[in-house]
């Protein structure tokens, strides 16, 4: 099946993909001219020998050249050699879908822009939150909700604000005097509702309002409006509750840099982003427990914890129910917050784990055809993932699909109405708009405005062709874990075989498809030596726009290992395997400079033709490294 699913290294399928697009674009143009068939050409027929017109066209030719010449330097992402970021070949079904689309040109900031992609958008989201164990039928009341986003960045400011709207919409309420809702008798406790029942809070408050009439409804609604902290602003808000405090997120030190740009965007600070230690690069669950205890003790809001699943750099999977666990024992001391997942990354890896009927898979069931995927705690985390308040994915990632294609997806979607640009409860009767209805004017909750719909089309149709479950869009997923684990075997192979030139380790197991591996010469025990070696190692792995494609045998990435991170003795311990010794206090660097590698490509393993990119790769390494330390 995957055969068909891409473009392919080598260009193979050129003429399925000729042909969609040919056939689809001579379809939009029939369209054009059945639209009022009457209509003259506009354009007239001869114009193409008007020399004006001539002139244009050799001038938009060359350019065009020009263009199609200098992107030839382009990263070869399709390649089964390119092994370095996230990234890899587009699956045809999105790429032929997007192409289709473009012309139409629809904007997805409303129904107005887009009759056609605005609905396939929600459904994109319904078939996310499908894939991660969210409610996901819009007949009932907490079904959940997502949208399409620039990218995960993004997504995850979304899941800021909303998450913020929520702990503060009940100290709004308060504050407005609204009367018969339950809402808390301080301040403290209508901050620390906790997402669930906040969320239930807001449903109470926009059935309560739409009891009365219009004109109360109206007076009511801007009474609390006037309360709340996207109203005043974080510094008036605060002044006005002094009980409280500019609330926490609460995220592994492994985490995206999206989340510092998010503190900045949203006005909370890069201060209140507290960065939780790791053990094995895996978030330290009782570091957590330790630092809500103190926050208990301080009073100190916390508005989300992250996990993520996928990290960027080790693509390392959090313990999402740890995170779970943890939000719900806080909740029960008094201490409400969020669990957001960051999945941008790793969220499609869950299709591994959901039977066509969308019902979850036992870890054994999972496991067949895997030599160690997935460990108990990725499968846990996986089942955990229906749990979390909100979740991030990329489908411009693991989803195989062009950029611009992020995704928020919330599980209840009853806490979207406070987004809302205009109060969109007040001036309609809520339970008589139908779930879709409300999100055809998708601008209202979104970050961005205008946005394109031909991306919308791509992962809609992609998750049409191509099913989130186990049986179909996992088979993808499935051959990358399976390449990553052949990458972690043959690194060992590699390893002993080396042994005398150079110490060389995985410092720990993959629990998706990344696989990092440390060096250190042999003899060698200064931690800035080895890192200067696996420099000069990666400058030949690396996109370098000054020297020709071809030059290149490989692409990979490096990343590197703080003790931040892994905490004192987890760095000992990889630096004891490595024979190097710790970094002293005069040191330059303390971190450990490492290759990272993404395995995304399906053809890595190339048994047809009897070859294994993952065998060259080492082979090409050993070259390499022989080179290196000879001096050449
Ligand atoms: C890539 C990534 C992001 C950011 O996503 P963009 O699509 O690049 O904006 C956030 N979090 C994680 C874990 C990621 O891997």
């Amino acid at each position: 099946m995957l055969d068909a699913c891409f473009l392919g290294p080598y260009g193979e399928n050129d003429s399925l993909l000729e042909k969609l697009v040919t056939e689809f674009l001579r379809d939009h143009v029939y369209w054009r001219r059945n639209f009022h068939p009457e209509d003259p050409p506009a354009i007239p027929t001869d114009a193409a020998v008007d020399p004006g017109y001539r002139a244009f066209e050799a001038r938009l030719r060359r350019e065009l050249h020009a263009l199609s010449a200098s992107l030839k330097k382009s990263v070869p992402f399709h390649s089964p050699r390119y092994i370095g970021h996230m990234a890899s070949d587009l699956l045809l079904p999105g790429l032929a879908a997007q192409i289709l689309t473009l012309p139409y040109n629809p904007n997805n900031v409303s129904e107005d822009a887009a009759p056609v992609t605005v609905d396939m958008e929600v459904d994109v989201g319904l078939q996310l939150a499908r894939m991660v164990g969210y409610p996901h039928d819009p007949a009932i009341d907490r079904c959940a909700f997502g949208h399409l986003t620039s990218g995960g960045t993004v997504a995850n400011y979304q899941a800021m604000r909303l998450a913020l709207a929520l702990k503060a919409f009940p100290v709004a309420l308060r504050a407005a005097g609204v009367p018969d809702l339950g809402v808390p008798d301080d301040d403290w406790a209508a901050f620390n509702l906790g997402p669930a029942a906040g969320t239930e809070l807001v449903a109470r408050w926009t059935a309560w309002l739409a009891a009365h009439s219009p004109r109360e409804r109206a007076a009511w609604n801007a009474r609390v409006q006037a309360e709340r902290i996207e109203q005043r602003g974080l510094c008036d808000f605060f002044a006005a509750h002094p009980t409280l405090k500019t609330p926490w997120v609460l995220a592994p030190i492994t985490a995206h840099y999206s989340w510092s740009k998010g503190m900045k965007l949203l006005g909370l600070g890069r201060a209140q982003l507290r960065l939780m230690p790791e053990r094995d690069m895996r978030l330290d669950i009782e570091a957590l427990h330790e630092t809500i205890g103190d926050c208990e003790r301080e009073r100190q809001p916390v508005l989300m914890a992250v996990g993520v699943f996928g990290t960027t750099e080790y693509g390392t999977v959090d313990p999402i129910d740890g995170l779970v666990a943890a939000r719900d024992a806080a909740l029960s001391r008094g201490l409400g917050f969020t669990v957001h997942v960051d999945a941008a990354w790793g969220g499609y890896l869950a299709t591994l784990f959901r039977n066509e009927d969308g019902s979850l898979r036992a870890r054994d069931e999972v496991a067949r055809g895997f030599a160690h995927f997935p460990s108990p705690g990725v499968h846990a985390a996986t089942a955990a993932l229906a749990e979390s308040d909100s979740i991030t994915i990329d489908p411009h990632k693991l989803g195989y699909l062009p950029y611009g294609a992020g995704a928020f997806v919330c599980r209840d979607h009853r806490a979207m109405t406070l987004l809302s640009e205009s109060a969109d409860y007040v001036f309609h009767d809520n339970a008589a708009r139908s779930y879709r209805a409300r999100y055809r004017n998708l601008g209202q909750f979104i970050p961005e405005g205008s946005k394109p719909g031909a991306n919308v089309a791509a992962v809609y149709v992609t998750h049409k062709v191509l099913p989130l479950d186990h049986a179909h869009f996992g088979c993808l997923p499935a051959r990358t874990v399976r390449s990553a684990e052949a990458f972690h075997q043959a690194a060992g192979a590699f390893a002993s075989r080396m042994h005398p030139l150079v110490r060389s380790i995985v410092p720990f197991p993959p629990d998706s498809n990344l696989v990092c591996v440390a060096f250190n010469p042999a003899g060698n025990r200064d931690l800035g030596v080895a890192n200067a070696f696996v420099r000069r190692l990666h400058d030949q792995l690396r996109v370098d726009p000054g020297a020709p494609l071809q030059d290149r045998s490989f692409f990979g990435s490096v990343t590197t290992l703080r003790p931040q991170a892994l905490g004192e003795a987890g760095m000992r311990r990889i630096l004891d395997e490595l024979s190097l010794d710790a970094a002293t206090d005069g040191d330059a660097e303390d971190h450990l400079v490492i290759l990272r590698h993404t395995l995304m490509n399906p053809w890595l393993i190339d048994d047809r033709n009897g070859i294994s990119y993952i065998d060259m790769y080492f082979q090409y390494l050993e070259q390499r490294i022989g080179g290196l330390l000879a001096g050449t």
